[in-house]
């Protein structure tokens, strides 16, 4: 089952005392929130402090980057054991600056990935296409190649404890922000690429974030489009007011999409176990996209009107499920 998961990646910005003050509003302004996975990302420099302040709350601890090794003589960098150890959730990889600045390839994503899921931490794996690549009429090349990089050798139960953030780079910290349109275009693709690799129900499992300029005026509409299961925020996410502003259009979507668990015939925790990630227990239940079938795509928001509850199975799973009703 996808989860909605909006994360602040707060970059090289904000001292430790900052750091924790803004943990602690951000936790102050998330208390309420249940169905939104909440992250935040400080520098490494404030994790430890900020692992205090959000510890037993609601809110997740997520590391902007890591190493593969486990130790050694690699001067700046920090261990997945070591984010392991202060209650880090969630690792940002292959992020566009990483890639841009220090060298991130395709293959130091894949070793990145497969360090942090072997210690039962949940990746965002960054990819997306510059201005020039959209341009030259590659974005599905550059995604493919992205995609197949980051994921090579993951099985599917792997793959399904992953979480990806599409971020056209031309839209990151620029104020440009891809239209609802261009964005779901661009996740639909992507996960039809995750479907290729592991087949539909894992694909239609795997949340895929949007990030690049996302603030609260725009992310209505585009944590409303099908494909779009949260955001990866930037400048947005350096205030607690603006970074609520979109975690709380985020909750109105999951929550006009959710499904009570025991109405699903899902198994207690099985849903929150798909993704792997700790603390995952809010649903938003996508079903495969099956194509024409009238009653196929449940939770589209341009489907949902009155919903029916009724029985029919989903992922495998029979079960009661809201029906919609068609416009
Ligand atoms: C990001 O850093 O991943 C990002 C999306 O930044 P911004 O929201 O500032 O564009």
């Amino acid at each position: 089952m996808r989860k909605i998961v909006i994360a602040g990646n707060w970059k090289m910005n904000k001292t430790v005392a900052e750091s924790v003050k803004l943990a602690a509003d951000v936790v102050a302004a998330a208390r309420d929130v249940r169905n939104v996975v909440v992250a935040i990302a400080p520098t490494y420099l404030a994790l430890a402090k900020v692992a205090e302040v959000v510890k037993g709350t609601n809110v997740r601890l997520a590391a902007q980057d890591v190493h593969w090794e486990n130790q050694g003589a690699y001067t700046g960098k920090v261990s997945a054991d070591m984010l392991k150890e202060i209650g880090v959730d969630f690792v940002i990889i292959g992020h566009s600056e990483q890639r841009t600045y220090f060298g991130e390839t395709d293959e130091t994503v894949n070793r990145k990935v497969k360090k942090v899921q072997s210690l039962g931490m949940t990746p965002i794996i960054c990819i997306g296409e510059t201005l020039a690549e959209r341009k030259e009429g590659r974005l599905e090349a550059v995604l493919t190649t992205q995609v197949n990089g980051a994921y090579a050798g993951l099985s599917a139960d792997e793959a399904l404890r992953t979480v990806i953030a599409y971020e056209p780079v031309w839209a990151i910290g620029t104020g440009v922000t891809a239209s609802d349109d261009e964005a779901q275009e661009a996740h639909a693709f992507v996960r039809g690429l995750l479907a290729r690799l592991y087949g539909d129900n894992v694909a239609q499992s795997i949340s895929i974030q949007y990030g690049g300029s996302m603030k609260p005026e725009n992310a209505a509409g585009l944590l409303a489009q099908k494909d779009i299961d949260g955001g990866l925020i930037g400048g947005a996410a350096l205030k607690a007011d603006s970074f609520l502003g979109i975690v709380t259009p985020g909750s109105r979507s999951a929550s006009s999409l959710s499904v009570p668990r025991q109405a699903t015939g899902l198994a207690p925790g099985a849903a929150a176990g798909r993704t792997g990630a700790p603390g995952f227990s809010s649903l938003r239940l996508r079903a495969p996209d099956s194509g024409s079938a009238p009653d196929a795509r449940p939770d589209h928001p341009a489907n949902l009107r009155l919903g029916a509850c009724a029985q029919r199975t989903v992922l495998g799973s029979p079960g009661f499920y809201w029906r919609p009703r068609l416009a």
